[in-house]
């Protein structure tokens, strides 16, 4: 007898202590009451990812997605005050009923807006946008279209303008932000930096030559130049500034932060863990992104960079994938990126 009522009080303490179950079983190594994750505490998706494939049916495809096991959205595609062909509150509310938040956005201006003359038609765009978003209800306005910067004194004018656009978001209690391609690790050096480095290059060149060409004719060392300089063309300006610099430096910490696109960052020429380490504090959304599926291509380093930005404190990001050059439906590719980032036990 006194058995089994030491056997009905331990189980109902083991019961009450939500020991019984699944974590007893598995921590007895059956593993069988282990459910397989089905999706993370934030799993963002970028709409553009799937483009068309959306549009043709946005409630149907919001449902799919979130099957998935996505939690959140960053939408593109706005335009005169819709997401596409669909009215703002009703894309919020298509997005809520399929139980997925809105959480950012991108868009931007007509690159022509981007000069004094023409502020009245940029504030005008920003004003109605940030309303427009403000029904959506977005935490995040992203810009992702570079307007031309070919010197420092571009970037400082952009870096003004961003701030412009920023504070039209602050004041509605939206973060402003802008998002990378490969162009902005582009180097612009000032005058006498492409000075010296002409000067060193012409130097080394001379050098090389004398060294290789035998004999000291005139025309083979000019070839021998030429051959040099040709082989060092594509390797791109190591003096100066990046873009992303001088834009980071060029703006408002209060009215604009940064998105990182981790795959532009590597086409870039760049480790986005370098990026993230160097300016922790304007970092705060990324870009989830590889040559096609989300781990595929063994190119991008993702468990390094999750460590990173969770360690910077960036929690939010968005899976983006562009057209796929084999032809597979994006839809395909979306949900094999969102497996692989379910699957991964470096995403939170
Ligand atoms: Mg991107």
């Amino acid at each position: 007898m006194a058995n089994r009522r030491d056997f009905i009080k331990s189980s109902a303490i083991l019961a009450a202590s939500g020991m019984a179950g699944a974590s007893f079983l598995s921590s007895c190594g059956t593993g069988s009451a282990e459910a397989t994750p089905t999706s993370k505490s934030f799993l963002g998706l970028q709409t553009y990812s799937l483009g068309d494939e959306l549009n043709a049916d946005v409630p149907g495809g919001l449902a799919k997605i979130k099957e998935m096991g996505y939690t959140d959205l960053e939408l593109a595609g706005y335009g005169n005050g819709k997401i596409g062909d669909v009215e703002c509150a009703d894309y919020k509310k298509m997005a809520e009923d399929a139980g997925l938040k809105i959480t950012s956005s991108h868009l931007s201006p007509s690159i022509w807006l981007y000069r004094p003359d023409k502020f009245d038609q940029f504030d005008e765009f920003w004003k109605k946008a940030v309303e427009d978003h403000v029904t959506l209800g977005v935490k995040y306005m992203v810009q992702p279209s570079m307007p031309n910067i070919t010197s420092r004194d571009d970037a400082k004018n952009v870096g003004e303008v961003f701030n412009r656009a920023g504070k039209f978001a602050k004041d509605a209690g939206i973060s402003w932000g802008y998002h990378n391609h490969s162009g902005e690790f582009k180097r612009i050096a000032s005058k006498e930096e492409q000075e010296a480095a002409d000067k060193a290059q012409r130097e080394m060149l001379d050098q090389y030559a004398a060294m290789m060409g035998g004999g000291g004719d005139p025309e083979e060392q000019a070839a021998l130049k030429a051959s040099l300089a040709a082989m060092m063309s594509g390797m791109g300006s190591s003096v100066g500034e990046t873009i992303e610099e001088l834009l980071i430096q060029n703006t408002d910490p209060s009215l604009v932060m940064f998105q990182l696109d981790v795959y532009w960052a590597v086409m870039g020429q760049q480790d986005p863990c370098e990026w993230l380490e160097k300016y922790p504090d304007r970092y705060k959304l990324l870009h989830i992104k590889d040559r096609w599926i989300i781990g595929d291509s063994g190119m991008m380093n993702f468990e390094k960079i999750f460590n990173k930005a969770y360690s910077i404190g960036i929690t939010e990001f968005f899976v983006e994938l562009e057209g796929d050059s084999k032809g597979r439906r994006q839809f395909e590719g979306v949900a094999e990126s969102a497996k692989y980032l379910i699957n991964a036990p470096f995403v939170m």
